[in-house]
């Protein structure tokens, strides 16, 4: 097995086609570079959809792992382990929050989150059992699951999947007005992306966060973010919500949690809303696993320095200086935060996915949300000069 298309035949052959990806065979990384079976180099301007915030294989993670993996790996929630609490406590001082329900992909995360506003709904709120409602928002993407597809709009990941879970009502993404008229008295929780990812990088209008905490507070409603992957420095800030000032009641965090070595989420937030899980109510066998929070905890170690935080805001303002200036000639709409950018090619001009597969023949990995739309999000740890390179190339590609 040495060529590439060997490769892809034997993925194509053995694995579910549940996925389209770029005929790229990934053989290593390192920071913000990988190299294919055949030792072509390509800049990642993907980072695994933010799991990769920092690079390739921070050598303070992958030490933090061996270190770990030496010691003890598994030990299921039935004894304690010297990981959990420590990571735990240092997730709530780093985010602010008082509590922690660590799973392992972002979909348990939020899975986790509803389940956990539904029985706070019921036990604390006194909403009549089996009756409540949880606000989404329009083009949402939470995760793949049963219940997340329910209220998904997209009907590429619903068709044929039902019958779905019921329980949500879907509102119009940034309009606050939309969001008041949903509330009802058996509204549990509003969950939301700060900044919607899968949709394109949606940054809501000014005040449209604000409003929603604000509303919550009204009507006792959750204001749950899902920060799986706006959150953890890839917009600038610790939290996308941070840029608005605003704090959610829950929280899911996942993707760069795991430091891009491990899968590992968490839903933080208050004590009153996460303390009403009693044994035996919710769990996972690898949730909250030795290894993975000793991953966590270098990933949280490296995110209190604010370094991270501080090259996204750095490099996004130069990202988006860049790109504004691609408007015209050959993008029609940029849109992000930080060092995370969605971006329209102009019609009649490439597809996404034209464009995807002329940037990987150009060294660069980049992939489409959908349609015309293209997601930059580079590791928070490349150079401005290999930032420049990927820039290059896009704007190679996208002019007419
Ligand atoms: C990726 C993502 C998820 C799902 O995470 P998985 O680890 O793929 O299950 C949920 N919410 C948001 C906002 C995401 O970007």
């Amino acid at each position: 097995m040495t060529t590439t298309a060997e490769f892809i035949a034997l993925d194509e052959r053995w694995s579910t086609h549940n996925y389209h990806p770029l005929p790229v065979v990934i053989a290593e990384g390192e920071g913000a570079w990988v190299t294919d079976i055949e030792g072509r180099r390509y800049l990642d301007f993907l980072s695994a959809y933010s799991a990769l915030n920092f690079g390739h294989r921070h050598p303070a993670l992958v030490e933090a792992a061996i270190r770990q993996l030496d010691r003890v790996t598994l030990t299921s929630r039935a004894f304690h382990h010297d990981q959990l609490g420590l990571f735990c406590a240092e997730l709530t001082r780093l985010t602010g929050t008082e509590m922690v329900l660590p799973m392992n992909s972002g979909a348990e995360a939020v899975e986790s989150a509803l389940k956990v506003a539904r029985k706070w709904a019921y036990e604390v709120k006194g909403i009549p059992d089996g009756t409540a409602e949880i606000i989404v928002a329009g083009s949402n993407f939470h995760g793949r699951t049963t219940t997340i597809i329910s209220f998904s709009t997209d009907e590429t990941a619903r068709t044929h999947f039902g019958p779905f879970t019921p329980g949500f009502v879907v509102v119009k993404y940034g309009d606050a007005v939309a969001l008041r008229d949903a509330i009802t008295d058996r509204t549990a929780a509003v969950l939301l992306e700060p900044v919607q990812g899968e949709a394109g990088v949606i940054v809501p209008p000014d005040g449209y966060l604000a409003e929603a905490r604000r509303l919550c507070d009204e009507h006792g409603v959750l204001l749950i973010a899902d920060e799986i992957q706006s959150g953890l420095a890839r917009t600038g800030t610790l939290l996308a919500l941070d840029h608005e000032h605003v704090r959610a009641d829950l929280y899911t965090l996942g993707k760069a949690l795991g430091g891009g070595i491990v899968p590992l989420s968490a839903v933080v937030g208050r004590r009153d809303v996460l303390g009403v899980l009693k044994p035996g109510e919710h769990g996972s066998t690898f949730g909250g696993n030795p290894l993975a929070c000793a991953v966590g905890r270098a990933v949280i170690e490296l995110l209190a320095t604010g370094e991270f935080q501080q090259r996204s805001t750095r490099l996004g303002a130069h990202l988006h200086t860049r790109l504004a200036e691609l408007i015209g000639h050959g993008l029609a709409e940029v849109r992000g935060r930080g060092l995370w950018a969605g971006v329209d090619i102009t019609p009649g001009g490439l597809s996404g996915r034209e464009a995807s597969e002329a940037l990987a023949g150009k060294g660069v990995l980049c992939k489409e949300t959908h349609g015309n739309t293209l997601r930059i999000a580079p590791p928070l740890v490349i150079s401005e000069e290999d930032l420049d390179r990927g820039i290059d190339a896009i704007a190679e590609v996208v002019k007419r």
